[in-house]
Parts: C-alpha cells; structure tokens; sequence
C-alpha cells in the first residue's frame, strides 16, 4: 500500500493507475475509520479495482461552531485499517496541500443539497462537493464509493456528479450498525454509555417506520409522528428533523412510495449531533 501526502505526488500517480486495465475506485472518507469504511473499501476491492482512500477533514464541510477541531484524527490506525482492508493507496493530504493560501473555488449543487440538513448546516454541502470534485480531479476514478449512511449526501454528489458529467459512477454502500442498531459513526465515539443508548432511538424510530410501511400505512404524517414520539420519549434527544423524502431529490411528499422514500433523521444526543435513515 503506498501512501501519499502531496497533490503534485497523487496526479502523477493517477496518470498511471488507469493504464493497469484494471478499474479505479475511491473511497472519500475524514479517517477516524471505523467497519462502516472498511466495507465501503472492501465493496471497492471486490469490485477488482485498484482502490485508493482518501483521509482528509474537510474544513469546508464544517460550519463555524461545528467540531472541525476536535474530530478525532488517528493516521496511524487509519493506515493500518486501510492496508487490513485490501487498500492500494491512501491519499492523506494536508489542509495546505487542498486548500493553499488564497483558494478561492467553491462548487455548490443548489437543489438536493437545500432541505435537511443543508437547513441546520447551510455550507455542508458546498464543502462536500467542493472536495469531492477535487478529489474526482485528482484520482481520476472510474467509480467512487459512498455510504448510504450519509443519504443526501450521496444524492447530492450523484446530482453533481450527473450535472458535471464526470463520468464516474457512483456506488452506494448499505449503513454498517452495531448489533443493537446504531449505525456505525466517527461520532459514535462522543457518546458516553448513557448517550449511547439514548442514540439507540435513531434506529428505533426508523425501524417503527419500516414495520409500518410494511403493514400499509403511507401516510407521512402519521409516519413522522409516531417516529417523533419514539424521539421524545428520550430525556437526552433532541430532535433537529424528521422527513420522509425522495431518496434520489430529497423532496418530501405526503405518501411513501415504497422503495424510493426514506425516513431521515438528524437529533442531537446531548451534546453529539447525529444522523440515520432507512429507506421506506
Ligand atoms: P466520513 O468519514 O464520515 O466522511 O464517511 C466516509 C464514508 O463512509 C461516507 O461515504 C459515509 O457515508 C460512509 N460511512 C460512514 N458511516 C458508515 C456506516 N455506518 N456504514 C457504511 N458506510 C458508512
């Protein structure tokens, strides 16, 4: 596995990576991996191409008072996690090396980017495809692999992605959870064991959802309801939303279509902001 810190040392590696006959897949992530990664990295290797992660904390993607600083940072752990799961290369650039003194270029996709959480977190987005198209420009993929974890954002970058013609396809990898239903996350090591059971009702709520679905109910409003309820019913949860919404538009209507809603939620566990989904 080689690894790699500089811009100038990745494109020079990109223009040979494509001539292997093989595929190139990329996985973007922010490190602090955890088994939800390594399944994307995995669902990459077993696709035949050669695979290359990206370990940058996006500064871009984070607001003002959000935990740019404070989000857990572990390359040497990261490295091995990656070489464990088949990696061939690992770029880990610097802040500098992706945004020297006087960058200036942003890239923003202005529709599936605009409900949820691009209302609680109004330059997320901007961030996220600002960094992806760089990293698309960089490695040169031929497909890219992104979490379904992140529902919007994989919908947002399928949009830019399409919008740009890029040309690389976008894989969508099922949400990794701990047994007891927790969907894997870097922020998941915030939580205290109080907090983390509390979170608990992320999943739970999504899966009343489902069972409900399953039963016949598409009313939307009677879904939202009953998950907000499950929500409430938690001292430390506060809820930020709860939608049911296109999973391609991210737009909401009034009636499920089975297999193309989905339920997302975004609350915060005292102090520890998080997200889940299930399509519906
Ligand atoms: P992050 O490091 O949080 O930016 O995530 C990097 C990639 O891993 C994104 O495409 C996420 O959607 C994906 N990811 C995060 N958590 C999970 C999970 N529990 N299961 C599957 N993929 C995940």
């Amino acid at each position: 596995m080689q690894t790699l810190t500089t811009v100038s040392a990745m494109q020079a590696l990109a223009a040979t990576l494509g001539t292997a006959g093989r595929p190139v897949g990329l996985v973007p992530t922010m490190g602090a991996l955890h088994e939800g990664h390594v399944s994307l990295i995995r669902l990459a290797r077993d696709r035949g191409a050669v695979v290359v992660v990206s370990i940058f904390v996006n500064p871009t993607q984070f607001g003002p008072s959000e935990d740019f600083t404070r989000y857990p940072r572990n390359l040497e752990a990261d490295l091995a996690a990656c070489a464990a799961a088949g990696a061939d290369v690992v770029f880990a650039p610097a802040v500098e090396e992706i945004y020297p003194k006087g960058y200036s270029t942003f890239l923003a996709e202005e529709h599936v980017a605009k409900p949820l959480e691009g209302v609680s977190r109004p330059v997320h987005f901007r961030g996220v495809t600002t960094v992806v198209a760089k990293l698309f420009n960089l490695v040169r993929p031929d497909f890219a692999v992104f979490g379904q974890k992140d529902a919007q954002q994989v919908a947002v970058i399928r949009k830019m992605t399409a919008d740009l013609h890029f040309g690389v396809e976008i894989v969508t990898a099922p949400t990794l959870r701990d047994p007891d239903g927790l969907a894997l996350s870097s922020r998941n090591r915030y939580l205290t064991p109080q907090q983390r059971a509390a979170a608990l009702a992320l999943h739970q709520a999504l899966h009343r959802a489902q069972s409900m679905v399953a039963q016949g109910e598409r009313r939307v409003d009677r879904l939202i309801a009953e998950a907000t309820h499950l929500l409430s019913q938690q001292r430390l949860v506060r809820i930020i939303y709860v939608a049911v919404v296109d999973r391609d538009s991210m737009e909401s209507a009034r009636e499920v279509l089975p297999g193309r809603s989905l339920m997302a939620i975004a609350a915060w566990v005292d102090e520890v902001r998080l997200i889940d989904n299930e399509i519906l």
